[in-house]
C-alpha cells in the first residue's frame, strides 16, 4: 500500500472539459419560470442578466464542454489542486476508514469559488460587459469575482450580507485590492435595499437580499451583468473539475470512494467534487454522495421542494429547489456562505431522485472537528468546509465502530484564514448552537408562489 500523503497532477493533466450532469439526470429538468410573467423563462429573459455564453451552458444537454484557453491559463495559477490523504487525522481517529480531502484552499481567493467566477468574467467579457454586479455572503464569493474581474478587465460592484461585512473587515480588504467597489446590504442604494430598511432597519442582511440589489443593480444600468457564485447550472458544470481532478488522483493511487461529501449552501462545491461520480453511479457504481449542511438554515433536510425565488424581493427566476422560502432569514452562524434559503436545481432534483443523500450538522461540532482537523492536518478550514469535515469524521468513527475499511472523500472547499472572529468566538465559548428555526420556516414556506 502507498504511503504517499499528497497526490499531485501534472500541470499538463488539468481536465479541458467541464463536466454537465444534466444528460445523466434521472428525469428531465422541471422549468425555470420568470418572476414577472410566471411563466418559463426564454433566452431572451435571461440576456440582461447574463452572456449569452453562459446562458447556453445553463440549458446546455453536451456532456462535455470544452474549457476555453483563456480560462486554463488562469486556472493554471493553482489548477491542478491538490488530494491529500488525511493520515494523521486517521490516526487521531483511530478509524480503519482512508479519508482523503481535496483543497481547493490554493486558489488566490481561498475557496473553489474562482473555478467558476474566472470562466464567467470571461464570457463577459466577451460579450461587452464593462461591469459586474454581485452579491457576497461570507465574502468568498466577493473575493472570487473581484479577482476574476481584474483578470479580464471588468468592473465589480460587491452587494455584501451586512453580518459578514462587520465580521469579516478583512474580506471587504481583499476585494479591494482586488479593485472591486464593496457596499454592504441592505443598503440605501438600490429600491429593494431601501425597502428592507424601512422595515428592519437592524437588518443583518441575507444572500437573498443582496442577490436582489445586485440584481436590480445590474437590470437598470446598461453595459452591467449579474453574475451569481453557486446554485445555476452553469456554476455546478465550472466546478466539476474538483471533482473530475480528484477521480484521477484517487487513481494514481487505486483507490476509489465509498463516500463523497461536500458542504452545501448553495450546492456549488458539492456538486463539483460529486457530480463527476453521478454518471458511475447511473453505471452501477456504489457510491454514496453526501452533502452536508447547517442544521441553521437545513434547505435540503427540511426545506421542501418546489418552486421558489432565488431571492428576497422576487427578482431573480423561480426554480424548482429545495427551499426554506425566499422570506427565510437564517441565523447569523459564522458559517455565512452556508446562510441560503435555497439550493442548486440540478443538486435538488438528485436528491428528490435519491441519488444523493443530505444531513444537517451543527456548527459548536463543526467547528470542532475543525480544530481537531487543523491540529492533525495543520490546515485551517473555513467555518463553511467545516461541515464536510465533520460529515467525514462521524463516517470515519461509524467505520471503526463497525470495524469496517471505508474510503471516505470529501471537499476542503477554503482556508480559513479569513476567519480568525469565528475561531475566537469559538475558543472564548461564545458560539451558539441555533436549533432548528421551525417556526420561522412555516412563516417562510406559507408565502411560496403558486407555479401551475
Ligand atoms: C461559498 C462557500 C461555500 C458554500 O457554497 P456552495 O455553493 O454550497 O459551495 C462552501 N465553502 C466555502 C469555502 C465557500 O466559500
Amino acid at each position: 500500500m502507498s504511503e504517499v500523503t499528497k497526490i499531485l497532477l501534472p500541470e499538463d493533466r488539468i481536465p479541458t472539459s467541464w463536466y454537465n450532469v444534466i444528460p445523466d439526470l434521472p428525469g428531465p429538468m422541471a422549468p425555470v419560470i420568470h418572476p414577472g410573467t410566471l411563466q418559463p423563462v426564454t433566452p431572451d429573459d435571461l440576456l440582461p442578466l447574463f452572456p449569452m455564453g453562459l446562458i447556453e451552458q445553463e440549458v446546455s444537454s453536451e456532456r462535455w464542454i470544452k474549457i476555453p484557453e483563456q480560462v486554463l491559463d488562469i486556472y493554471r495559477l493553482w489548477r491542478p489542486s491538490p488530494l491529500f490523504r488525511a493520515r494523521r487525522l486517521e490516526k487521531v481517529l483511530g478509524t480503519p476508514a482512508k479519508i482523503y480531502y481535496k483543497y481547493e484552499g490554493v486558489s488566490p481567493a481561498g475557496s473553489h469559488k474562482p473555478n467558476t467566477a474566472v470562466p464567467q468574467a470571461y464570457y463577459n467579457k466577451l460579450a461587452g460587459t464593462k461591469r459586474i454586479a454581485s452579491e457576497t455572503g461570507a465574502g468568498q464569493w466577493g473575493s472570487s469575482i473581484a479577482l476574476a474581474c481584474q483578470m479580464f478587465g471588468l468592473e465589480c460592484t460587491v452587494y455584501m450580507v451586512k453580518v459578514s461585512f462587520n465580521q469579516k473587515p478583512y474580506r471587504k480588504s481583499m476585494m479591494q485590492l482586488w479593485g472591486a467597489n464593496v457596499i454592504p446590504s441592505p443598503s440605501d442604494q438600490t429600491d429593494a435595499g431601501r425597502a428592507i430598511l424601512e422595515q428592519h432597519p437592524d437588518s443583518n442582511g441575507s444572500l437573498g437580499i443582496a442577490i436582489s440589489e445586485a440584481v436590480e443593480d445590474a437590470v437598470t444600468h446598461e453595459n452591467t451583468r449579474y453574475a451569481l457564485g453557486s446554485v445555476l447550472n452553469h456554476v455546478c458544470l465550472h466546478q466539476s473539475v474538483i471533482g473530475l481532478e480528484a477521480k484521477e488522483q484517487l487513481a494514481l493511487v487505486g483507490d476509489y470512494p465509498d463516500v463523497v461529501i461536500g458542504c452545501h449552501g448553495g450546492g456549488s462545491n458539492f456538486a463539483g467534487l460529486a457530480f463527476p461520480f453521478v454518471a458511475d453511479k447511473a453505471a452501477g457504481k456504489e457510491v454514496r454522495l453526501l452533502a452536508a449542511e447547517p442544521q441553521s438554515c437545513p434547505t435540503l433536510t427540511k426545506g421542501v421542494y418546489e418552486f421558489d425565488y432565488g431571492d428576497t424581493a422576487k427578482m431573480a427566476p423561480i426554480s424548482r429547489m429545495y427551499t426554506l422560502g425566499h422570506d427565510f432569514m437564517p441565523p447569523g452562524i459564522h458559517a455565512g456562505g452556508l446562510r441560503y434559503h435555497g439550493a442548486a436545481p440540478l443538486v435538488s432534483q438528485l436528491l428528490d431522485a435519491g441519488v444523493i443523500e443530505a444531513q444537517a450538522f451543527g456548527q459548536t461540532g463543526c467547528f470542532e472537528a475543525a480544530v481537531q482537523f487543523t491540529r492533525a492536518e495543520g490546515i485551517i478550514p473555513a467555518p463553511e468546509s467545516s461541515h464536510a469535515i465533520r460529515a467525514a469524521v462521524v463516517e470515519a468513527l461509524k467505520a471503526k465502530e463497525e470495524g469496517r475499511e471505508r474510503t471516505i472523500l470529501f471537499n476542503l472547499s477554503g482556508h480559513g484564514h479569513v476567519d480568525m472572529a469565528a475561531y475566537d468566538a469559538y475558543f472564548s465559548g461564545a458560539l451558539e448552537d441555533y436549533s432548528y428555526p421551525a417556526e420561522a420556516i412555516r412563516e417562510s414556506l406559507a408565502a411560496l408562489p403558486k407555479i401551475g
